[in-house]
């Protein structure tokens, strides 16, 4: 439920309001806004009276909210929710390439991807420690090793680092680590989605490979309701029928997560395409689209990379599809 307040509201009335909703055993979110104070009510609401709540002096309106999804609701908190990964921003206008490869195979390989793809405009840099391959007998990353050859490139370029977590046994290797990664494979590993609710860092959610956009929003839920709500929502791609690409990119999560959640999204044209060649124009169509950012798989090597190779762009690729996506986006952003 939603309860839209007054503009003159005063706070002794809103802490009034807020009290006898609480002794209604409701959790209340307040999301003040520019034009209004709005407050979500999670829990057990259908005994409250939305009548009694709508007829007081401060109440504007009141609305049921029929999406299983509270926190994550554009309803319960209309302004585009901006995540801090360390002093980068991302949603709200922000918009942020994540760049990185695969996986982290050595100290000169990530060195040497991470000073790069800075250096064409990249803000964040990613690259996998905990590698979920689908056989056991591929390469399984380097593990706590790779996260702290990781944070060493972070020391040397100032970029804040994302990777991936498997389990939540795990967290402990993950405290300077800027933004967790859940992949798509873990998406409804609600057990984790719980642990991670309980931390307070920028967590990028990952559609899982068959999953809808209401279930990666319920999974953005379990984190959200744990108190965690740095949420960062990633379409990498789905399972179809198609088989020349590795999976199939639905843009149309961008402008519909959009819609329904205030929650930034960001597009993944590597694992969406599985082909090197194609990440440039998915990218170019995820920034027309409204990606509030990209995150993009680069390595030195490619032909020799430990995992996702033929998806990698050269350091030389990445350049041109950043230079290309920030022309788009200043195109767009002139029109608007
Ligand atoms: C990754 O980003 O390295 C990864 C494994 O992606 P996904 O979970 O989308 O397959
Ligand atoms: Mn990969």
């Amino acid at each position: 439920m939603v309860v839209v307040l007054k503009n003159e509201a005063t706070q002794e009335q809103l802490d009034n309001l807020i009290g006898w909703l609480e002794e209604q055993k409701v959790l209340v979110h307040i999301s003040k806004g520019e034009y209004h104070t709005i407050l979500g009510l999670v829990g057990n609401t259908t005994a409250i009276d939305t009548d009694l709540i709508e007829g007081l002096e401060i109440v504007e309106s009141v609305k049921r909210i029929s999406e299983p999804f509270k926190n994550a609701n554009r309803k319960f908190h209309p302004e585009d929710s901006v995540i801090d990964c360390s002093g980068i921003k991302i949603g709200g206008g922000n918009f942020a390439i994540i760049a990185g490869p695969c996986s982290v195979e050595s100290e000169a390989q990530v060195l040497e991807i991470a000073t790069k793809v800075k250096a064409s405009g990249a803000s964040m840099l990613r690259g996998g420690a905990f590698k979920p391959r689908t056989s056991p007998y591929d390469f399984q990353g380097l593990r706590a090793e790779g996260i702290e050859l990781l944070l060493e490139a972070k020391k040397e370029t100032g970029m804040p680092i994302v990777t991936e977590i498997m389990s939540a046994h795990h967290l402990p290797l993950f405290e300077n680590v800027d933004v967790i990664q859940v992949g798509a494979r873990n998406m409804q590993n609600f057990e984790l989605l719980k642990e991670l609710g309980r931390t307070s860092k920028p967590i990028l959610l990952k559609r899982g490979l068959a999953n809808t956009l209401k279930e990666l929003l319920m999974s953005a839920e379990y984190i959200m309701a744990g108190g965690n709500e740095n949420i960062i929502l990633c379409e990498r791609g789905i399972r179809t029928f198609e088989t020349y690409t590795r999976n199939t990119l639905d843009l149309s999560a961008v402008p519909m997560l959009k819609e329904l959640s205030h929650l930034p999204v960001v597009i993944d044209p590597s694992h969406a395409s599985g082909i090197a060649r194609l990440v440039k124009p998915m990218a170019l169509a995820a920034a027309a689209a409204g990606a509030d950012g990209l995150m993009i798989e680069v390595h030195n090597d490619p032909q020799h990379a430990l995992c996702d190779g033929p998806q990698s762009l050269t350091p030389e690729q990445f350049d041109d599809v950043a230079k290309r996506v920030f022309a788009i986006r200043k195109t767009i952003s002139e029109l608007d």
